[in-house]
């Protein structure tokens, strides 16, 4: 692909007011803001070598995309650098009771011990290029919104496999707010992905579930991993960042380079307020009895303990996260915010001649919104089976495959086109080590009360055929188990059979659980047509609105965050929560040390204590700090899929690790607050000093600091 970076947005000169930390920039959008913008971020790096739009490269191309996270190269040898909570997977499936990688990590002495990382695979940009006009041009005059949809999708689809022609590629397509434009990205794909260091659960994750979100943190979120390339040789990146040993001080410039995953900034009001009053709640609610379920199900058998970890983990996450979004909302008044913005764009906007169209698009979300409140329940249950129990996800992922395969390739949905099934496979036979029969059917049955719990109007068919006369418990239990005994569908063998069949082989196996996949995934489907029709609503109204509330906002705007890449400045930072109290940006071991109970989620291994207790700080001790550094805030502005991402410092080397928001500051999806916005990094001296006084890991210390 020839990248041609689009100036066309946002060419506003920048306006003082613009809050340092505040926007996740694409590249398009840091190059129209140019250089001197970019040296008052603190950057000493010439825009060119951020991203040279003519030869299609840059340092933003070290920003290497992980599945749900992100990462960068840290070695000419292939060396990548990630959270620890990214590879959480790969720890898992080379985990067993006797050998417990999740507890007590990984560490490859030579490049034959490197643990091979099944199906991970990483993809490096290689060019971006906007297709707006592209993209527009192909919804036909009069479309109504559902055929709206259809043409975007269409569009998307070819351009995709347009740029997929190439060997090796994977292209990914992004909307930006709704439509407001719409760009292509192209990167290499590297299949080969090999684990080389992930510290023990006591450093990786220390302080567990307790510090998550949180700061004071003494978290060691790192891990290593390398890439190969497809003769077998460490795979050779164009870029990688040195890591530095002088870390940061505070003030000091930062950037955070990644893919954000998804933000609701440029959401009206009404919507913010479906997040803040139903989907946390029923995500905090669903997820905590979840949690209790899968831990019940482990403090019964450490088999099962290890199979859930990886989905507990994630659980828990989610559950303390909405936890604080629900939190942050509230403290933050940032519904009632909005709504006055939103007011106050609409009367600007009705002094205007050409206004009436950025009404009707306020008017038309508005009224979106509201439709979907109507089965709001329903839908939100048929949502979860994506995280809820295999003896559902199985099932309805085999007749969605099952129902696509049968069209021509390019009208199938994304997500089940060729280009994924590689993966669809992949992903059914790692998930069989994820599969524990005890917790599934703990979380099998959560669901299915829940959904026979549905209020008249919002029924969910499929369950009320199978279980409708389920009305005790015992009932329900016995109609699980003769779903059960008659069900294959938890043997990989013949799951991976199923997978290729037609619809109607598939039902021919009278298999009861499949059955149920089968009815449960047109209903799905059914929910999904009306999703579609609404994009394409969407596709017609965010734009209008958006364009509307950028002119008034008089200076640049960055996009919610949609997993393409982006880049936040900022400067590394303290806070302070709340009256009284204010919180420096930095901890060290010393912190650490003096949480440590020896109890889970406080339990610093012992390598690590004796260490510290010999005194054996060798280089890595920060004499302004008086200790090993650990972590460090800044006001970077990050989400979920950040993590892993790299902190860089204005020199363009690499001082940490991102991997998460402080409490007050979970709910900055929805808006960024300069007072509470902070993003919480590992810091690169720490892992430095685990490898080389803990681990006496000298090459690959030497491999990381060249020099
Ligand atoms: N912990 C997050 C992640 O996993 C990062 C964040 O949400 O700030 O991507």
């Amino acid at each position: 692909m020839k990248p041609a970076i689009a100036f066309g947005f946002f060419l506003l000169s920048l306006a003082p007011e613009v809050l340092a930390g505040d926007g996740k920039w694409t590249p398009q959008q840091v190059l129209a803001q140019g250089p001197e913008w970019v040296k008052a971020q603190g950057f000493e790096l010439p825009l060119q070598r951020l991203w040279d739009a003519t030869a299609g490269d840059g340092l933003l191309a070290n920003a290497v995309k992980l599945p749900g996270c992100s990462g960068s190269f840290v070695s000419a040898e292939g060396l990548l650098i990630t959270n620890h909570h990214c590879v959480a997977g790969i720890l898992q499936e080379h985990s067993t009771p006797q050998a417990n990688l999740t507890r007590d990590g990984y560490l490859a002495r030579t490049r034959a011990d490197e643990k091979r990382a099944g199906a991970y695979r990483i993809q490096v940009p290689r060019g971006f290029r906007d297709v707006t006009a592209e993209v527009l041009g192909a919804v036909p005059a009069g479309a109504d919104d559902l055929a709206r949809f259809a043409a975007v999708e269409a569009k998307q689809k070819a351009l995709v496999a347009e740029c997929e022609q190439r060997a090796g590629t994977r292209c990914q397509f992004a909307e930006f707010d709704g439509g407001l434009f719409f760009t292509l990205t192209e990167y290499e794909d590297v299949p080969d992905v090999r684990l080389v260091y992930a510290p023990p659960l006591g450093v990786g994750n220390y302080g567990g579930e307790v510090d998550n979100w949180s700061w004071p943190r003494h978290t060691g979120d790192f891990a290593l991993l390398r890439a190969y390339a497809a003769d077998g040789a460490p795979y050779r990146p164009r870029h990688f960042f040195p890591l530095s040993k002088d870390g940061v001080r505070e003030g000091d410039a930062v950037a955070v380079l990644g893919y954000p995953g998804r933000t609701y900034r440029a959401w009206v009001a009404d919507e913010m307020a479906e997040r803040e009053a139903r989907w946390f709640p029923s995500i905090r609610d669903l997820t905590g009895e979840w949690i209790a379920l899968l831990k019940e199900a482990g403090a019964l058998a450490p088999e099962v303990a290890i199979a859930v970890a990886d989905d507990l983990r994630s659980l828990e996450n989610t559950h303390k996260n909405a936890q604080g979004q629900i939190a942050g909302l509230a403290r933050g008044r940032i519904v009632e915010r909005q709504r006055a913005e939103e007011e106050r764009v609409r009367t600007l906007a009705a002094k205007r001649a050409d206004g009436a169209d950025a009404l009707a698009a306020l008017e038309g979300l508005r009224a979106l919104n509201a439709a979907r409140l109507a089965t709001w329940e329903r839908d939100f249950l048929l949502d979860m089976i994506a995280r809820g129990p295999r003896a559902l996800r199985w099932p309805t992922s085999l007749a969605r495959r099952a129902h696509e395969a049968v069209k021509p390739d390019a009208e199938r949905e994304p997500g089940y086109m060729e280009r994924d099934v590689r993966q669809l496979r992949d992903q059914l036979a790692r998930d069989q080590k994820r599969y524990a029969a005890s917790a599934d059917r703990r979380l099998l049955v959560s669901w299915v009360r829940r959904a026979l719990a549905l209020p008249a109007g919002q029924r969910i068919a499929a369950v009320d055929a199978a279980f409708g006369g389920a009305t005790t418990d015992a009932a329900l239990q016995a109609a699980l188990d003769a779903l059960y005994s008659r069900s294959q569908v938890f043997d990989l063998a013949v799951r991976t059979a199923m997978f290729d069949e037609t619809p109607e082989a598939q039902r021919a196996r009278r298999d009861p659980l499949l059955d149920l996949g089968l009815a449960l995934d047109a209903e799905r489907r059914e929910l999904k047509a009306r999703r579609d029709r609404a994009a394409g609503a969407t596709l017609r109204l965010r734009p209008a609105w958006r364009r509307a509330v950028i002119a008034e906002a008089g200076r640049p705007v960055a996009p919610d965050a949609n997993g393409s890449l982006r880049v936040t400045f900022g400067r590394v930072r303290g806070y302070s929560p709340r009256e009284a109290v204010v919180y420096t940006p930095h901890t060290t071991l010393l912190g650490a040390v003096a949480k440590h109970t020896g109890e889970d989620p406080f339990e610093l291994p012992e390598r690590v204590r004796e260490a510290f207790a010999a005194g054996r700080l060798g280089r890595w001790a920060d004499p302004r700090l008086g200790h090993v550094p650990v972590a460090f805030l800044a006001d970077c502005d990050t989400t979920g899929g950040n993590s892993g991402s790299p902190t860089i410092d204005g020199r363009g080397r690499l001082v940490g690790v991102n991997f998460d928001r402080v409490w007050e500051n979970v709910a900055n999806d929805f808006g960024y607050n300069p007072e509470i916005a902070r993003n919480v990094n590992a810091d690169a001296r720490y892992l430095l000093w685990l490898l080389e006084e803990v681990e006496a890991a000298r090459d690959l210390v030497a491999e990381l600091l060249p020099d």
